[in-house]
């Protein structure tokens, strides 16, 4: 089946969707995403994802070019049309495509691109990647210093995956002056005892939609949270770690820099928090 793609206000098969060369975000990476995911055919946390959207445009003094509804029938449409049970819905508005390149943002009058498309996962919340969990290294953050914007700007993420597969891993986390930032596409926690450990918001990581989830979930379970600064070797001595995104929810990790978390398994903490957190997203699914 061709896949059906949203761009600039009209439905196309993917390859007859066309971007111009000048936008903007081809030339300067200036632009933002969201990637909201699919269960049973409804959307996960889709006001979440609106929120941040509304502020990372704000933040680039981007106009919104549609409301939280128009997006929503956007969504929704993709989600019929593709015949999505499970994945992920992914969005990107740039701020347009200029008459030449040129650094000085356009005038107010240039539109933005706005550019949707779906991907299919069939059971993506069985996946079996969270039975056995994950590997991660970790390596410096060289990223800007706005990662609570939503940019396109994932060229080192992106090398950051390439790493961790040359290491035999599946992600990296990522360090500044000695404490983990965040993972290359998500956020990331340990536990020991009764407590979740991750860093607090700041701009110097992704302000996690479901991180926000998770924290609330884990609260009503009567976990406590920790938000504060940690290290590698902090996370290593832990009883359990897990990361946390849309598209893998709740994702246990069992082994940092080639050293065992815990017993170096899935622990029963991490498995609950994904458990629950699937159970309310699905309850609350739109
Ligand atoms: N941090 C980074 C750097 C990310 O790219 C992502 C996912 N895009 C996250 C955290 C997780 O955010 P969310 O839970 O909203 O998917």
């Amino acid at each position: 089946m061709t896949r059906t793609v949203y761009v600039n206000g009209e439905y196309l098969p993917e390859d007859q969707a066309k971007v111009s060369i000048f936008d903007r975000g081809f030339l300067f990476a200036d632009g933002v995403y969201e990637v909201t995911s699919v269960l049973g055919g409804k959307l996960i946390d889709f006001d979440g994802h609106a929120v941040r959207l509304e502020r990372s445009l704000k933040e680039l003094q981007m106009t919104a070019p549609l409301t939280k509804d128009e997006l929503l029938d956007i969504h929704r449409e993709l989600v019929t049309r593709n015949d999505v049970t499970d994945g992920m819905i992914y969005l990107q508005i740039t701020r347009g495509a200029d008459a030449d390149r040129d650094f000085v943002f356009p005038s107010d009058d240039v539109p933005s691109t706005v550019v949707l498309f779906t991907q299919s996962k069939p059971g993506l919340a069985e996946s079996p990647t969270a039975q056995k969990g994950i590997k991660v290294i970790s390596i410096e953050d060289q990223r800007w210093g706005r990662r609570d914007i939503k940019t396109v700007q994932l060229l080192y993420p992106s090398m950051g995956k390439m790493m961790a597969k040359a290491a035999g891993c599946d992600d990296a986390w990522m360090v500044e002056d000695g404490h983990v930032t965040e993972g290359t596409s998500n956020n990331a926690y340990f536990i020991k005892g009764n407590t979740i450990v991750t860093r607090p918001l700041s701009n110097d990581i992704l302000h996690g939609i479901t991180r926000a989830a998770v924290l609330r979930f884990a609260e009503e379970a009567q976990m406590k949270i920790d938000e504060r600064l940690f290290t590698i070797e902090e996370a290593q001595g832990a009883d359990e770690a897990f990361i946390t995104s849309a598209s893998t929810f709740v994702m246990p990790v069992v082994e940092i820099d080639g050293k065992p978390v815990g017993e170096g398994n899935v622990g029963p903490m991490a498995t609950r928090l994904r458990e629950i957190y699937l159970d309310e997203s699905r309850k609350a699914a739109i």
